[in-house]
């Protein structure tokens, strides 16, 4: 199989180290060797997270976001859905099929944010017909259908004056964009190996906080088997311990994503996450593209990019992928008139200046009027520093 340059918003490029990682062999998961590596693992996914208790589980993304839900709110219970987009809508869908009462708000078009007044005055009224306050309040720190960044810290406030549980959606934003869980008093921060943490997928992360923990000692129980932390809570506690097998191999590698991320540095991981979106931004805007995203929303994951007229999408896609690049196309109301990479993970300025280059050679062969190198000698510029 040729091996193309993955630079979708996840599953991103993984290095070659964790690969190795997971080739290791299967080992045992109560055997004294792996349950050291599960333990560093979880130690160093709490520091990472800055949370006061890991659970990680074999799973997607959604495993993590479900699990969030399922764990802070009770039959009767109302929760606040802050959406930009297709997977701020999920946690929507979530809470209809548990029966828990929602309401989502949105912006008035894709690529912007819900202002923070909004935001303020929604939980401020509470769920409303007597509904009293919520319970807890999502917010997707990086909608990746949109590529809209939520603007977390003018967030802040108002949850914090709700007393709503705060869910955080990570899933594409931890570890490369800063989430201080303590600092932004974030209950449940949702995410998964295979976006920023570059790892490949089936990993589903939580990080929780005191109040989290303490939520769930409330409820008498929850509606899932998998999903209830107090099945998880001993293990994460005592690796040695059994629920569910955990993904062996997957967290062997998870255990070296997480040290090149601890040698990198989170901050200067997440200045060259800023870094390198703007190069591609730079690099895009060379080439007359739009982003989809309103430019105080744009994110350092990823970017969603309008098609200019003219260029269809399975056409440049295909174009794309014959260049050795895959692209994602869009999602939702958005299929067919953006593409989306992703920028995060371990991808760097090598990924980037490959894909731009692809995009100006695929937009050439089908017709589109680009000056050839004008996007990489944008991203350059500002790669280099
Ligand atoms: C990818 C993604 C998800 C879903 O993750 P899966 O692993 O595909 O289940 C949820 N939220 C956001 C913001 C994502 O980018």
């Amino acid at each position: 199989l040729p091996r193309p340059l993955v630079m979708i918003p996840g599953p991103t490029p993984v290095d070659p180290s964790v690969l190795a990682a997971l080739g290791e062999p299967t080992y045992g998961h109560n055997q004294s060797a792996f349950v050291a590596v599960y333990r560093r693992v979880l130690d160093r996914l709490r520091r990472l997270l800055d949370a006061d208790e890991v659970v990680a589980v074999g799973g997607a993304g959604t495993l993590a976001m479900e699990m969030a839900l399922v764990n802070a709110l009770a039959p009767g219970d109302a929760l606040l859905v802050v959406s930009h987009g297709v997977f701020g809508d999920r946690f929507a869908e979530i809470a209809r099929r548990y029966g828990w009462r929602v309401d989502v708000l949105s912006p008035d078009r894709p690529g912007a944010f819900v202002a923070p007044q909004v935001l303020a005055s929604a939980l401020a009224g509470g769920a409303g017909r007597g509904g009293g306050p919520y319970r807890a309040v999502t917010v997707t720190h990086v909608d990746t259908s949109t590529g809209v960044l939520a603007p977390v810290e003018a967030y802040l406030p108002a949850i914090r004056a709700s007393g709503a549980l705060f869910v955080l959606d990570g899933v594409c934003a931890t570890g490369g964009i800063a989430e201080p869980m303590r600092e932004w008093g974030v209950d449940y921060l949702v995410t998964t190996s295979q976006k920023a943490l570059g790892v490949p997928p089936g990993f589903a992360i939580l990080g929780l906080s005191a109040r989290a923990l303490a939520r769930r000692e409330a409820l008498p129980t929850v509606p899932s088997y998998y999903a209830d932390l107090a099945n998880w809570l001993p293990i994460m506690r005592n690796p040695a311990l059994y629920f569910a097998t955990p993904p062996v191999n997957l967290i062997v590698a998870l255990d070296r994503a997480l040290e090149l991320i601890e040698d990198e540095t989170p901050q200067e991981r997440f200045r060259r996450h800023e870094r390198q979106a703007r190069a591609v931004r730079a690099g895009l805007d060379a080439l007359g593209l739009s982003l989809l995203t309103a430019a105080e929303a744009v994110a350092p994951t990823l970017s969603v990019v309008r098609y200019p007229d003219g260029v269809e999408d399975a056409a440049f896609r295909a174009g794309m992928e014959e260049r050795g690049v895959v692209v994602a196309g869009g999602v939702g109301p958005l299929r067919g008139r953006v593409f989306r990479v992703g920028h995060m993970g371990q991808a760097g300025a090598p990924e980037i200046l490959q894909t731009l280059a692809a995009v100006e050679s695929t937009l050439a062969s089908l017709g589109h009027r680009v000056e050839l190198g004008a996007a990489v000698s944008a991203a350059q510029r500002i790669l280099a520093g």
